[in-house]
């Protein structure tokens, strides 16, 4: 059966795990990390960098490095001011008003960007597994709405995965905690703090069921706050003194950015940190340094405010379990940012007792979404995952107000009908304004979309009978559809406002994304190319220096061949290449012959001497150093298949 993964689309990390021997492992990636940063870039050649590759360039590069795109999965522009600020790319208006990234004149959705990452995870554990992987487990904030789950679908299909779910990642963790202890019956919390978000979400789990009893969180709350009160703290001080804010240069600002996140993660483990960024700026007196040390008490001190919009969520999550805090029996940290001395007091603040130290933060979550891959395909038995929608979901009726649907924390898959009526006499087209959120007037809340039902039989107010269906599938994402009763007539979701992709425009990215493979693969077939004619020329110089006796003319043809096959690498031609590189190659079978007919000669046809094989283009017993090798070509060998599936 065809490998399922489990993957934790991060954030700042991804990670891609799977089953073995029905046990989640995490799968390297082909830098052999664990983690792979949720990073893309498109350097100044045109060339695709994502992961490792594109962190470490960010700093020279920092208008063309796209990280935390997880913020601006499936957003408006309206609801991403605070997210912008924190970026250096360029964040613009998409046809709906919808968040994307301008990257050398080209704008990009989040889910294409998202997908980027997701290849390389995909591809990484082909690598891995030696066979090809097509379906996947994602996860995303139990906080996520509709919107964001429908992109981290898309940007799955945009990748060539089918996924076959996506599920909450307190949750995932809690799979992944749980999954040996099924004797035992708990209440666990899991805190989740990542780069970008907070979850709270309190699970029951016991006898193999995990039944998520609420969940809440933060959808603008993680690390990254943290990271950018000290860019604010760094950039003041430097203000002060030099009179320069720092912020406003793209390249001082992507340094400070990971001076910070530095500076926060040593303050994690010690309790005063030195910042040095030497040549950070200029002007007319010369270049200028930064240099100045926090204490993490000051640190702490700065972040009280952070620290303090935790308690809200964790706080509603439990009485919405209907619990108190003394009830939870396991809290589990999850989430890189939970590792902060001052997160880690506050959880023991709150509840009373030490938060549970026993897993990890970065990777439990894509270990969870691994077993739940195995419980889809059937190599997991005995667990079943009953999880629950975040928000309540409604429609807006007459005087702007919600009736709600479907409730919060309403186990799902699940759905709610309710019958309305019109509010106008001879009113033949109703309106159907879907909104998520807790508050009670419309306005105050998510607008998921609007669509109309049109062509009801014109009748008195309050006569037809208009029938609203929600639906919610497992993965949390939902359909809704609205029935004259009178007259039969259905209309589906069509939510014009929605930044879910229509299919044309999947569809195309699908396209694009192939066309990137397919120019990957040219240039990785170029880069071997000229690695075989380096060592060719290598073996040939070699050959030559090593044997004196071999035939002067055969020698000046050697030389020859060489020289012209150095002129077409420079050239950059690759058809030149490939056929000077054909001749040298016979020169060089010929050399061998002549010296294997000698040493025949020389040693009466008996062996002791050395023999030489054209064979793979290196002498045997010499192993070449390949000084053009393939450093610098990122491998990224993809393949795209899409799930077929249609719009959600
Ligand atoms: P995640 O999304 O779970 O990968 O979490 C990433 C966030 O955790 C980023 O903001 C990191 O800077 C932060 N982080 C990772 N390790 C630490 C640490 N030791 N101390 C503080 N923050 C950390």
């Amino acid at each position: 059966m065809a490998k399922v993964v489990g993957i934790d689309l991060g954030t700042t990390n991804s990670v891609v795990a799977i089953l073995e021997g029905g046990k989640p492992v995490v799968i390297p990636n082909a830098e052999g990390s664990r983690l792979t940063p949720s990073v893309v870039a498109f350097t100044k050649t045109g060339e695709r960098l994502v992961g490792e590759l594109a962190k470490r360039q960010a700093v020279v590069n920092p208008e063309n490095t796209v990280y935390s795109i997880k913020r601006f999965m499936g957003r408006f522009m309206t609801e991403v001011n605070e997210e912008m600020k924190l970026v250096p790319y360029q964040v613009v208006a998409g046809p709906q008003g919808e968040a994307r990234v301008r990257l050398q004149g080209k704008d990009y959705t989040p889910q294409e960007i998202s997908s980027m990452i997701l290849q390389k995870l995909k591809t990484d554990a082909e690598r891995y597994l030696g066979e090809s992987v097509t379906k996947a487990v994602i996860t995303v904030p139990a906080y996520f709405n509709d919107a964001q789950r429908t992109a981290t679908k898309e940007a799955g299909q945009v990748a060539g995965l089918e996924v076959l779910r996506i599920i909450n990642e307190p949750t995932a963790s809690c799979m992944a905690y749980g999954m040996d202890k099924q004797d035992e019956t708990l209440t666990i919390l899991v805190f989740d703090l990542g780069g970008g978000t907070f979850d709270v979400s309190i699970l029951e789990a016991g006898g193999g069921v995990f039944q998520v009893k609420a969940t809440n969180g933060d959808t603008h709350l993680g690390g990254d706050n943290w990271d950018q009160l000290l860019i604010d703290w760094m950039a003041e001080k430097f203000k002060a003194q030099n009179g320069i804010d720092l912020r406003k240069d793209r390249m001082a600002l992507q340094r400070l950015k990971e001076a910070a996140e530095k500076a926060k993660i040593e303050l994690s483990q010690v309790t005063q940190t030195n910042i040095n960024l030497p040549f950070i700026t200029a002007d007319a007196s010369g270049a200028k340094h930064l240099d100045v040390t926090i204490t993490r008490s000051e640190f702490e001190k700065m972040s009280l405010n952070l620290v303090e919009r935790c308690a809200n969520p964790t706080r509603q999550a439990i009485s919405d379990a209907g619990l108190t805090p003394e009830k939870i029996d396991r809290i589990l940290l999850v989430g890189g940012a939970t590792r902060m001395p001052m997160i880690q007091e506050f959880v023991k603040r709150f509840f009373g007792k030490d938060p549970h130290k026993d897993i990890n933060p970065d990777e439990c979550v894509a270990l969870g979404a691994a077993v739940q891959a195995g419980v889809l395909v059937g190599e997991v038995k005995n667990i079943v995952l009953v999880d629950v929608t975040p928000l309540s979901l409604g429609v807006e009726v007459l005087g702007g107000y919600v009736e709600k649907m479907i409730e919060r924390n309403t186990a799902i898959p699940t759905s709610g009908k309710k019958v309305f009526t019109t509010a106008a006499d001879s009113q033949t087209a109703v309106e159907v304004h879907v909104i998520q959120g807790e508050r009670a007037m419309a306005g105050d809340n998510k607008s998921l979309g609007k669509f109309m039902l049109t062509d009801i039989p014109p009748a008195p107010r309050g006569i037809p009978q208009i029938e609203v269906n929600f639906e919610i599938d497992s993965n949390g994402i939902l359909n809704v559809t609205a029935k004259d009763l009178a007259s039969g007539k259905q209309t589906g979701i069509r939510l014009t406002g929605s930044t879910n992709l229509p299919k044309t425009e999947i569809d195309k990215m699908i396209k694009e994304s192939e066309a990137y493979a397919e120019t990957d693969k040219k240039k990785k077939e170029e880069a071997e190319v000229k690695s075989q004619a380096d060592s060719l020329i290598y073996t040939t110089e070699k050959t030559l220096k090593d044997i004196p006796n071999v035939d002067s003319a055969l020698k000046g043809k050697a030389e020859e061949g060489m020289k012209k096959l150095k002129e077409a690498m420079d050239s950059n031609d690759m058809n030149r290449i490939k056929s000077e590189s054909e001749s040298l190659k016979q020169v060089l079978y010929e050399v061998s012959s002549s010296v294997y007919a000698q040493a025949g000669a020389a040693a009466g046809g008996s062996g002791g001497k050395t023999v030489w094989t054209p064979q793979g283009e290196h002498p045997v017993g010499n192993e070449p150093s390949s000084p053009g090798g393939n450093g610098g070509v990122i491998d990224a060998d993809y393949r795209v298949e899409g799930d077929g599936e249609g719009k959600k």
